[in-house]
């Protein structure tokens, strides 16, 4: 994306989200600075939608916000939101698309004052969607496609920067009860890691003094099946308690601990 398209975006955010303007300049200079990155060392390259590491810089912005420090949430958000961006142009990976990325890229920066009223729009519209929580700003990262045109990319850019804004500086007090849901499901989480672990440690016992009862490879075999049965069955057996995570995920955001 073009460096005035990830200012002006920037720019249109911070307007909303009135916070006093010397915090406008960190957030100006985060959004623009992953591309300072992959000057200095080209092979960072950043077109094709980095999941994890946008995730990351989400989460750092959340927790700072949370904590207090806007500076570290701001510059944390504008990286992520230079990453989300970008996101919409096709990677400039092989000689075709190197072309379509350069046309594309090239004609985002030339906008027309009714781009500029689209992008504003599109700002709007996504603070209005917009829903302070983790799950919502999965389901905006999953939604992020390559697009050929370049109205739409900067539509959908501007738009999913205001969703994932909008949800980072949301609500700082957790919905009620999350506080005692998660704390509930800790404690039952807590007992089945422990029931696991003895479980794990049974086997692995059980499993060493049947190996030495025996010789050479059923040995062998006993050993092997002793030592990856509870290894899988305790990964199976904790990891399997999807409401216990998506619920910490949830008191992540709101940090409670
Ligand atoms: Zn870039």
């Amino acid at each position: 994306m073009h460096k005035r398209v990830h200012v002006y975006i920037a720019k249109e955010l911070f307007r909303k989200l009135s916070l006093p303007k010397d915090y406008e300049r960190i957030f100006v200079r985060a959004i623009v600075e992953p591309d300072n990155w992959r000057r200095r060392n080209p092979r960072r390259k950043h077109h094709y939608l980095q999941h994890s590491t946008i995730l990351g810089y989400v989460n750092g912005a959340r927790r700072a916000y949370i904590n207090g420090d806007i500076s570290a949430c701001l510059s944390c958000l504008g990286v992520a939101l230079h990453y989300i961006q970008d996101a919409f142009i096709p990677s400039p990976r092989t000689k075709k698309l190197r072309k379509i990325h350069a046309r594309l890229e090239g004609k985002t920066g030339l906008y027309k004052s009714e781009t500029l009223s689209m992008l504003r729009d599109a700002i709007n519209e996504g603070f209005m969607v917009s829903v302070s929580s983790p799950k919502f700003i999965e389901s905006v990262l999953l939604n992020i496609r390559w697009i050929y045109d370049e109205e739409e990319i900067l539509k959908r850019a501007a738009k999913a920067s205001a969703m994932v804004t909008a949800a980072v500086l949301g609500p700082k007090d957790p919905p009620s009860g999350l506080h005692e849901k998660y704390r509930m499901l800790k404690k039952e989480h807590d007992k089945r890691v422990l029931k696991a672990s003895i479980a794990s440690l049974i086997s692995l016992a059980t499993g060493s003094i049947l190996t030495l009862l025996f010789t050479d490879l059923f040995a062998l075999f006993l050993f092997i099946f002793f030592v990856t049965a509870p290894i899988l069955s305790f990964g199976m057996i904790v990891f399997s308690d999807k409401e216990f995570y998506e619920v910490k995920e949830e008191a992540d955001w709101y940090g409670i601990q």
